[in-house]
């Protein structure tokens, strides 16, 4: 595997499979790696804290990083190409452009700018490895819509895989965020899943998933449409971390 930091410096051949990260491997990244090494002929694992996603009072200051265990994980992926831009490399001096995405609720209300820098980033990635498709994971459903609908409204002929979020055997979707949290929180965040499974069986899946987050301080608990599918989506606070999950009402995602 090679570790690239120059739009420059990129090499593929046949069919192109990118997973954008940031970073922090567990296996929700690893399962879109496998996925993207058994139908694409050169895999491409972009690597980038994107600064221009994060609001001020988030946690781009003490996002995990450990680029070495990453480069090992994603080599044992079989990865071929670990692209690990620097920031002036992705947002020189004097960069103005960007993409202006119109959407409600969810994670557009409570991160404003959130998915103008995802979009941005993700347009951008798109453009420097030209792959053919692209992996996302469902645990950040509303994002994989976002990119779906640019992809559409731009025509930028990528495909888009959406895998399931992979979980623990406990039920907490495995997030790089999870690293932030003592014994006692993991405990404390499992009534995340738990309340939206009761909720995606419940007459009332919003109210019966907000009585269900017990010690949890949420955000916001909705049902949101994301193109064929609809999902019950919530985010909520455990101590200073942050936790956002989702399941599947209706319809499909992939
Ligand atoms: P991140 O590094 O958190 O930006 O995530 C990179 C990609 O991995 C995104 O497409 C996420 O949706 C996906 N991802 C993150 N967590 C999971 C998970 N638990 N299961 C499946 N995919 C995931």
């Amino acid at each position: 595997m090679n570790v690239v930091r120059k739009t420059e410096a990129l090499r593929t051949r046949g069919r192109v499979g990118l997973v954008p990260t940031m970073g922090a491997f567990h296996e929700g990244h690893l399962s879109l790696m496998r996925a993207a090494r058994a139908e694409c002929d050169t895999v491409v694992v972009s690597l980038f804290v994107n600064p221009a996603q994060f609001g001020e009072r988030d946690d781009l200051e003490r996002y995990p990083r450990d680029e070495e265990r990453d480069a090992r994980l994603a080599a044992e992926a079989g990865v071929d190409i670990l692209f690990a831009p620097t920031a002036q490399e992705m947002y020189p001096d004097g960069f103005a452009t960007w993409v202006d995405v119109d959407e409600d609720g969810g994670e557009a209300a409570a991160r404003p700018g959130h998915f103008r820098g995802v979009a941005t980033v993700c347009l951008k990635l798109f453009n420097i490895v030209r792959p053919d498709v692209a992996y996302f994971g469902q645990k950040d459903a509303q994002q994989a819509a976002v990119l779906r609908r640019m992809v559409r409204d731009l025509n930028l002929g990528v495909q888009l895989r959406v895998l399931p979020t992979v979980r623990d055997a406990d039920g907490l979707a495995l997030s790089s965020r999870n690293a932030y949290l003592s014994a006692r929180e993991r405990e404390t965040a499992l009534a995340l899943p738990r309340a939206l499974e009761a909720g995606r069986t419940a007459a009332d899946p919003v109210a019966a998933t907000r009585a269900a987050l017990n010690g949890l301080e949420p955000e916001y608990v909705e049902i949101l449409t994301l193109g064929d599918a609809t999902v019950l989506a919530a985010a909520a606070r455990v101590g200073s971390t942050r936790l956002i999950d989702n399941v599947l009402l209706e319809g499909a995602i992939a």
